[in-house]
């Protein structure tokens, strides 16, 4: 045996499997949550227009006009808001400040498996709190289970399972569990409520989003946090000094701006998440109640891996999970118009 230079708990990680992005032709890619249609028109404007030679600077360290911006639209104020690179960078900022070995992290199960990992790295304990079967609601006693750790992630709507939890649980929980409460809110757009207010209330709430899906920038990286002006004055402590790059600092606020180009794609998505859920379901699927840009879809023979195969070798690409929960799923993005169908052809191949 030759000796690890690295730490214990980095040798006992697996390490983030993020999902594949291949490179097959013609290929149907429902498998990350992408969202099917392009960015705001604004952003291309940006990029036509923008002058180069101010790139020899460095950016600006804290994104403030992004987080006035963000700021403006909640209700709150810039130190309210700290911006990363992409919600995954939120995430280490979260972790390195609330957990380590003696400051455990909650999460739900099944959820973003992620902060699991995040958590490993830091040494901290992670307590996997179960929802229900089918449902996948958040049980009752998830304080009870919750209560040894520091930091607590609700993810909401949920991901690979695409529901919601009711906003009085929620605000229950933030006031009153002792630590921080994280509410991951990646799909929270493509739902009918967020929990923004709680920030209002609790100061012990975090609240995260991300242009990954709903602005359709999953390739610029750009995320946001809200919360009290204590916890993000902290937060900024641990940041990357300039964590969030020039170009995308003004691309993310050309297309936050463009609200109307937002609502009428986002509008469109949630629109072909119900057409989808109802041919899925002719199809002897059933599929959990979804707030997300996606479907969490079980097929008739409850086989998650036979329908993601039989899937992909027709280029479809879809998320599969193994596991005892999430094992007879698959988490379908969807597409658009054209990807739905192709999806839908080769489903009913399947099981017509
Ligand atoms: C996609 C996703 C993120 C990551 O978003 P990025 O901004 O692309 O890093 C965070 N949380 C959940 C639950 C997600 O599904």
């Amino acid at each position: 045996m030759t000796k690890s230079y690295f730490r214990p708990e980095i040798d006992a990680m697996a390490g983030y499997v993020p999902g594949e992005q291949p490179k097959m032709a013609n290929l149907v890619k429902l498998n990350t949550n992408e969202n099917p249609f392009a960015p705001s028109p604004e952003v291309e404007k940006v990029l036509k227009n923008f002058n180069t030679e101010q790139m020899r600077r460095y950016p600006d360290p804290r994104a403030d006009a992004l987080r006035c911006a963000v700021a403006q639209r909640n209700g709150l104020e810039k130190d309210n808001v700290i911006v990363g690179n992409g919600s995954d960078d939120i995430l280490t900022m979260i972790f390195r400040a609330f957990t380590s070995p003696d400051r455990a992290m909650a999460m739900l199960y099944p959820s973003y498996s992620l902060y699991a990992e995040l958590a490993a790295m830091q040494g901290a304990k992670v307590i996997r709190i179960a929802l229900a079967e089918k449902t996948f609601a958040l049980p009752d006693d998830l304080l009870e289970q919750a209560k040894e750790a520091n930091l607590l992630m609700i993810t909401r709507p949920n991901a690979p399972t695409g529901n919601s939890f009711d906003i009085s649980v929620i605000e229950n929980i933030c006031c009153s569990f002792d630590g921080i409460v994280t509410i991951d809110e990646a799909y929270a757009d493509f739902a009918e409520d967020n929990c923004m207010e709680l920030v209002k209330k609790y100061s012990n709430v975090i609240v995260m989003r991300t242009f990954s899906k709903s602005y359709a920038l999953a390739g610029l990286r750009l995320g946001y946090a809200v919360s009290s002006k204590e916890i993000v004055e902290g937060l900024m402590k641990l940041k990357d000094s300039y964590n969030v790059d020039m170009l995308s600092q003004h691309i993310a606020l050309a297309a936050y701006n463009d609200t109307e180009y937002f609502a009428a794609r986002t509008a469109e998505v949630k629109e072909m998440r119900s057409m989808l859920k109802a041919e899925l379901e002719k199809l002897g699927f059933y599929c959990v109640d979804s707030k997300s840009n996606f479907l969490f879809a079980m097929p008739p023979d409850q086989d998650g891996n036979r329908c993601f195969t039989g899937l992909r070798n027709e280029a479809v690409i879809v998320r599969y999970f193994p596991g005892d929960a999430t094992g007879k799923y698959v988490r379908i993005t969807i597409g658009n118009p054209a990807e739905n169908a192709r999806l839908l052809e080769v489903l009913r191949s399947m099981y017509a």
